[in-house]
């Protein structure tokens, strides 16, 4: 049976999905059914009114269940009594949909009238300006003026707060609050955090939050993308600029290693001496990565750029105290300790580098040095090696995993450590794929695995070596899965019980054929962004790129934290700030 049906819009025929809603059918097609409350992302609750169409279906028989017709042989339509909303009515077979007729246009005109007997149209001083939805569609759908009476808008200037902090990160302007709930079934049905909700009723229906912390949650952040008003903002940008001045950069979180697609808005400052700061940071759609979502550190950990305490000229210790000096001197010194301590120098990498500086850094200490005292400076989780060889396969999304799925997850606290990840195998358990877990203690995916495992940690390994061969229902359930996809971290694992990890973890998929291919292979929940780049540039002691035989390991960050080393080079990485002082 077809997956899709015929259906009329404004005379126009086309074939949408069917079980679409009207309003998402329609999009398909371009047709943009004016929306507040709907948001594709969440469940149709029909609240704001402002989708509202004349829907008719086809009339049939009651006896034959053949198409009606009149006497012109016309197939005749019966049309609701009144009018519907299109993001709650699913679309049927034959169905068709009056968007543009008067009727419909007058609804809305009353639809925005209404809402803006109670909104003060702040506009000009509104952080929303400018990309507000409400102002877009009063402009197009509107009638041109508002009742909102200038007595009640003093008012309440007077009567409420201008400001709400709903936590540290939000605020909340509760006169501009339309009542959509997209900001309340946000955190209730994608974030699983139900910590936000309406209070009172009526005219005086409000959000408030029900956690103490305020708004407790690592995505708020989202829930201003959401709002279509200026209800919610960030303590962050609120105020910090106007829209139309901000030039979108597209580019990747640097903390964690999902790499959510995120777009920094950005704009020349005055007071930053004419540079182009960052105001803003927003989730860039992916539905590969990170769907339209981020968490609240990927959004507002930015600030760092713009330190003063940022290092712009290269610092040389003489006499005791660190001095500024030229670059030309300060490479000129670095290049002679190199040449002197050829043989005791330790090159230690930072993750967060880039592929091209992780490279460089490599070949200077193989190539030129040639030697392999090279090392990651954060060296919490081995097995880059192992995920390089039976990693994920190539275009998989996350979005795709359903039933027949399994996705083991080991030693990590995905919701802690990846978000993202997290978020997106929540949803891949609602569509019916089975999470397995194996961990030391429970994590907040254990509510959406079918098995949670908890095992102390020097059980772990035993635990994981077993499941190629145990009668265990879960490891059952893991060897006969139609695609597998298995995470590890270093929950409670040191570095060289990670390596065994990785290695067991990728014999079993090699075991059970479940390696490299779309939907199946070893993801690393790695410290930092690249990780697995500092890995691929052959940056890890015991591991050079393209070299399949055990390499003699040089002198590493071992050595150094011994005191072996002659001299350390370290780029991009800061040992004491990286929580590198418990080794
Ligand atoms: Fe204007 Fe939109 Fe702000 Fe309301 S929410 S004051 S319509 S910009
Ligand atoms: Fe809707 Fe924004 Fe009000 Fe939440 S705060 S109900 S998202 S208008």
């Amino acid at each position: 049976m077809s997956d899709l049906v015929n259906i009329q819009i404004d005379g126009v025929d086309m074939q949408v999905p069917k079980g679409a809603t009207i309003v998402d059918a329609a999009m398909r097609h371009g047709v943009k059914i004016p929306v507040f409350c709907h948001h594709p992302k969440l469940e149709p609750v029909g609240m704001c009114r402002m989708c509202l169409v004349d829907v008719g279906t086809p009339v049939r028989d009651r006896a034959t269940g053949e198409l009606a017709t009149d006497d012109n042989g016309e197939v005749q339509y019966r049309y609701g009594r009144t009018l519907q909303t299109g993001c709650t009515v699913r679309v049927s077979e034959g169905m068709r949909v009056k968007h543009e007729d008067p009727d419909v246009k007058v609804a809305r005109a009353s639809v925005i009238e209404f809402l803006l007997t109670s909104h003060p149209l702040d506009c000009p001083v509104c952080d929303k300006g400018g990309e507000c939805p409400l102002q877009n569609l009063t402009m197009s759908h509107g009638g041109g003026s508002s009742r909102f009476s200038f007595a009640d808008k003093i008012q309440n200037q007077y009567s409420f707060d201008k400001q709400v902090p709903l936590g540290d990160l939000i605020k909340l302007d509760r006169e501009r609050c339309i009542q959509c709930a997209r900001c309340t079934r946000f955190q209730s049905e994608i974030a699983d955090d139900n910590v936000i909700a309406f209070h009172n009723r009526g005219r005086r229906l409000e959000i408030d939050t029900m956690s103490d912390p305020g708004f407790d949650s690592i995505w708020s952040g989202n829930t201003t993308d959401i709002c279509p008003v200026g209800a919610l903002t960030t303590a962050d940008f609120r105020f910090g600029a106007r829209a139309w001045e901000l030039v979108p950069v597209a580019s990747l979180s640097p903390h964690g290693p999902v790499g959510e697609n995120i777009t920094m808005s950005t704009r020349r400052e005055a007071k930053a001496g004419g540079r182009t700061v960052i105001k803003r940071i927003m989730p860039r759609q992916n539905e590969l990565v990170n769907e339209i979502w981020i968490p609240d550190h990927a959004r507002f950990i930015h600030h760092f750029a713009e330190s003063s305490e940022r290092l712009t000229k290269p610092l040389i210790r003489k006499n005791g105290e660190l001095v500024e000096s030229s670059w030309d001197e300060a490479l000129e010194l670095v290049a002679q300790k190199l040449q002197d301590n050829r043989k005791s120098a330790v090159g230690l990498a930072g993750d967060r580098l880039s592929n091209e500086d992780l490279y460089l850094f490599s070949k200077l200490f193989r190539q030129v040095l040639t030697t392999k005292n090279i090392d990651l400076a954060n060296r919490r989780i081995a097995g880059g090696d192992v995920t390089a060889a039976v990693g994920i396969g190539r275009d998989t999304s996350l979005s795709d995993l359903g039933k027949g799925d399994v996705v083991l997850v080991v030693a990590s606290d995905l919701h802690a450590e990846a978000p993202i990840w997290w978020l997106r195998l929540k949803q891949a358990a609602e569509r019916g794929a089975t999470i397995v877990t194996i961990n030391a203690r429970q994590t907040r995916l254990d509510k959406y695995a079918s098995h949670s495992i908890q095992t102390p940690t020097n059980e772990l390994l035993g635990v994981v070596a077993g499941l190629e061969t145990s009668d265990a229902e879960y490891a059952t359930t893991i060897r006969d899965a139609d695609n597998l996809l298995v995470y590890y971290g270093c929950e409670g694992l040191d570095y060289a019980e990670t390596d065994a990890l990785a290695k067991s973890l990728g014999n079993l998929l090699i075991a059970t054929g479940h390696h490299s291919g779309q939907k199946n292979g070893l993801v690393a929940v790695w410290p930092e962004c690249n990780t697995q780049g500092a890995w691929d540039m052959g940056v890890v002691n015991e591991f050079a790129a393209g070299i399949s035989a055990v390499v003699t390991p040089g002198m590493g960050a071992d050595d150094v934290y011994a005191g072996r080393a002659g001299m350390v080079y370290i780029a991009g990485a800061d040992p004491i700030g990286d929580g590198l002082m418990t080794r």
